[in-house]
């Protein structure tokens, strides 16, 4: 008979708290509004051979949208990156839960669009008897 039974117990559990703290996480950042007070950019780094993109992060959900954002507009604040406080990339890093391309970033704010647009044609529905 194994000895691993309370291992493998654990195994489970940390399976379904891994589960429960992506399924939360994403609830949190699905429903953030990103205020633009709570974004962060962490800068462009590197050299010619690792160069490393900057990124654009919200440290109340701590979603991060990676991408060359001086160049082509982040998803996260599309009207531009003005009032946005710039830290170090070392200090974004850990404030950082996930980290998005642009074309998820994307599909998470259609994803909300599609809520409040149902959200109110309920309302609208609700307001004709
Ligand atoms: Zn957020």
């Amino acid at each position: 008979m194994s000895r691993l039974g309370p291992v493998l117990a654990l195994d489970v559990l940390i399976d379904n708290l891994t589960s429960l703290r992506k399924k939360t996480l994403l609830e949190i950042q699905e429903s953030c509004p990103h205020p633009r007070e709570s974004m962060r950019r962490a800068p462009y780094q590197g050299a010619l051979s690792e160069a490393r993109p900057d990124f654009l992060m919200c440290s109340e959900c701590g979603l991060a949208e990676e991408g060359w954002g001086s160049f082509c507009a982040f998803e996260m604040h599309y009207d531009g990156e003005s009032g946005i406080q710039e830290i170090p990339r070392e200090e974004a890093g850990r404030l950082v839960r996930t980290f998005r391309t642009r074309r998820e970033v994307s599909e998470l704010n259609r994803k909300k669009w599609l809520a409040r647009c149902r959200e109110a044609s309920r309302g609208d529905a609700e307001g004709v008897v």
